[in-house]
């Protein structure tokens, strides 16, 4: 969609009105039943966004937020024990691990996918923590046990789980999946030499349909995948007030329900999302190909061979990221910063106890990245466009440059 030649950052217009007809059956359905919460509506989507992640349970919840936060309960996260993840990410990853009743630990990220360093990771469980007596491992930061891992798929790109899993397994930590940005993304197990989907490798993942994720509501919205029974089934009580029963209480829990609308929603959206995938991957692709083209100055994203990304963002980096977003902002192209400010560096997290330069790629990183136009309907022209635009700044930088 271009209005007077603007590009948006992400459009949430156009694949709505494509929907209009068939999601406003949905409400209408609703109205008719007055089936608002729970139903047929909500387990018809968990089946099938469970089978749409290879994961063999799904379990609405109210946002992407309270997946993680769920999931992190449910699969044993202990009270006052350490989660291990990384400063490069949404808050809510830590916010979880936290109102989980965590604490989170950070490890750098790779400097080529922005995604944890799994040998910072095995650094970190090798050097930073200790054997107690009983055999605990203890994070010398905090002198809290070690318990769980969440990894995130951010921008839509792969953690590397193999070697996540392995050394889980090794340390017999518990990991959970951020696949809040990563719907359909695939990782090519080496160890199990198959393609697995986001979400079906941890004890669980965590998904989130806010709306401007790969598959959105028109709404708040998330899911917890796992292939483990009880877990989902505490994730189901936890959700509603810690009931299996109404009124029968054996946990105290939250209102984290996904209404029965937003569910009636995802559904009809979810068939559309593998050729939304699809199309994003097609318009990474397009950018990959223009800026090598063009020498443009910015270094597209990297896809490693075990990694399919579903390209929530496209995110490249720039040596003046803030001149270039002012440039691209006058010419009617949005850009984004996914995320200016690292989580141990923010205000929020200060008692953590983290210094600059603890994390020296997320923090390079942190001020180098912005995040280009992408979503499904972005056209080719669009696309030169921002090309385009991106080499015009490059070259009235060269030439400044060259004055002073
Ligand atoms: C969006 C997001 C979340 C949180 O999801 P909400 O639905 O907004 O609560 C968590 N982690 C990451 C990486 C996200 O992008």
């Amino acid at each position: 969609m271009t209005t007077n030649g603007k590009i948006p950052f992400l459009d949430l217009i156009a694949p709505h009105a494509e929907l209009k007809e068939e999601l406003c059956e949905i409400f209408a359905a609703a109205l008719k039943t007055g089936g608002f919460v729970g139903g047929p509506m909500v387990e018809g989507f968990e089946r099938d966004f469970a089978q749409f992640c290879g994961a063999q349970h799904c379990v609405g919840v109210s946002s992407g937020t309270d997946a993680l936060r769920f999931a992190l309960m449910a699969a044993g996260l202990k009270q006052g024990s350490v989660a291990v993840t990384v400063p490069n990410t949404f808050i809510a990853t830590a916010e979880a691990i936290t109102q989980a009743g965590g604490i989170p630990d950070f490890v750098d990220i790779d400097e080529r996918t922005y995604n944890m360093d799994v040998t910072k990771l095995q650094e970190y469980l090798e050097s930073q923590c200790s054997v107690s007596e009983e055999g605990k491992l203890i994070s010398k930061r905090s002198n809290r046990p070690v318990t769980a891992i969440v990894p995130v798929h951010l921008y839509g790109q792969m953690a590397d789980m193999d070697a996540i899993l392995e050394l889980a397994e090794q340390y017999r930590l518990i990991v959970v999946e951020d696949a809040c940005q990563a719907h359909g993304a695939e990782y090519f197990s080496r160890k199990q030499n198959r393609w697995l989907q986001a979400g079906s490798m941890g004890r669980a993942g965590a998904f989130s349909f806010y709306p401007g994720k790969n598959l959105g509501a028109c709404g708040e919205g998330g899911a917890i995948t796992t292939n483990d029974s009880k877990l989902a089934d505490t994730c189901k009580m936890i959700r509603d007030h810690g009931q299996a029963k109404k009124y029968y209480h054996d946990i105290e829990g939250y209102n984290g329900r996904l209404d029965a609308i937003q569910t009636g929603i995802l559904s009809v959206k979810l068939k559309h999302l593998p050729r939304w995938n699809a199309q994003r991957r097609e318009r990474a692709a397009e950018y990959n190909r223009l800026f090598a083209a063009s020498e443009a100055g910015v270094q597209p994203p990297y896809e490693p061979s075990w990694s399919r990304a579903v390209y929530h963002l496209y995110v490249v980096r720039t040596g003046d990221r803030e001149g270039m977003m002012a440039h691209l902002g006058k010419a009617g192209i949005g850009t984004g910063i996914h995320y200016p400010i690292p989580l141990h560096r923010q205000r929020a997290y200060e008692s953590l106890g983290y210094k600059v330069g603890d994390f020296p790629v997320t923090e390079k990183i942190a001020s180098q990245i912005v995040s280009l136009p992408m979503f499904p309907q972005l056209t080719a022209e669009q696309q030169e466009r921002v090309a385009a635009e991106i080499s015009r700044f490059e070259q009235e930088r060269v030439i400044q440059a060259a004055r002073v």
